[in-house]
């Protein structure tokens, strides 16, 4: 009786050993898989990265980065972005790099990129005559006014442009080209180089100005060497300003230097665009779209205005 007691007790000890092997082999399958396609995740999130380099591969690359952060906000808990989230520095979400409350003034306005339809802003006078939203007139102001009390003399030469401003600069200049041997097409390719097309001018958005000194009024590489520019490009970014088109920077923006045109992108993307020395269309890129599309950021630069997005205008020349 009491052998087979024994044996007995030793067959059910056998049969949950045996069991309790199985689970945990089954189980350590299931994590080696659960790693493997986490980490091929990885992989097509970076190569999707990789491939948004290209203007046209970035709107992609936006869709499926916007619908990523919903899931994040959304559904998906802790443990899939977690897995997503270490293996793609690009989706990471980095609130020192990007402050969504800032979005109105990240709207991208490029040859590539017209303004939304419709898009007005309230504007304030600021000096000169000239204008700039009124959301970032005193940020403009108190960066004019601490350049002044460090000794220099800046002077707003060009801030708000009206659609019609912009086609009588546009024209104006294709004009001189023209006067000067230039073909017509010719003229309006040069012209394009330093004045947008209208419908692709910051200064159309109430966000750019244009500044020169009270010396020298001149919107030229004349202000290269001014040490007001001097002052002004090391100090913009304290105040959310950026300088817009920097040397080096040509092949991207699509504009020239222009050591005179500044950008108010809010406080967070200044200063990291400043650290970093990157322009509006790299910051964008890199800490913007990863989570929210350029469309989105025009559908919210509307909706802060009160305005209804309907698409981008047209540009026309
Ligand atoms: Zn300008």
């Amino acid at each position: 009786m009491r052998h087979n007691r024994f044996d007995t007790i030793l067959k059910i000890v056998l049969v949950v050993g045996i069991v309790l092997i199985i689970i945990l082999g089954a189980y350590i399958l299931f994590q080696i898989h659960t790693e493997r396609s986490a980490a091929e995740n990885g992989a097509a999130e970076t190569a999707a990265a990789e491939n948004a380099g290209g203007k046209t591969g970035s709107d992609t690359f936006s869709e499926s980065a916007v619908k990523a952060e919903s899931e994040t906000t959304e559904n998906i808990a802790a443990e899939g972005l977690t897995s997503a989230a270490s293996s793609s520095a690009a989706a990471e979400p980095d609130p020192s790099k990007y402050n969504t409350a800032d979005n109105w003034a990240l709207i991208l306005v490029n040859s590539s990129h017209p303004y939304p339809n419709g898009y007005t802003v309230p504007v304030t006078t600021i000096e000169n005559g000239q204008s700039t939203d009124s959301r970032c007139a005193d940020q403009l102001q108190q960066m004019l006014a601490d350049c002044r009390a460090a000794g220099y003399d800046p002077l707003v030469v060009s801030g708000y442009r009206t659609h019609s401003q912009q086609i009588q600069d546009f024209e104006s200049m294709t004009a001189m080209y023209m006067s000067g041997g230039y073909s017509e097409e010719e003229a309006k390719a040069k012209t394009a180089e330093s004045v947008a097309i209208p419908g692709t001018s910051e200064h159309e958005t109430a966000l750019s100005a244009d500044i020169g000194c009270e010396h020298n009024t001149a919107i030229d590489s004349s202000q290269d060497e001014e040490e007001t520019q001097k002052w002004l490009h090391e100090n913009c970014w304290k105040y959310g300003y950026a300088l817009r088109y920097p040397e080096g920077k040509q092949d991207i923006t699509k504009i020239v230097y222009e050591s005179w045109h500044y950008r108010y992108v809010g406080m967070t993307a200044a200063k990291v665009m400043y650290d970093e020395n990157i322009c509006l269309e790299e910051y964008l890129q890199k800490y913007v779209e990863p989570f929210t599309s350029l469309e989105e950021l025009d559908r919210q630069a509307m909706e802060t205005l009160g305005l209804a997005y309907t698409g981008s205008a047209s540009a026309d020349s």
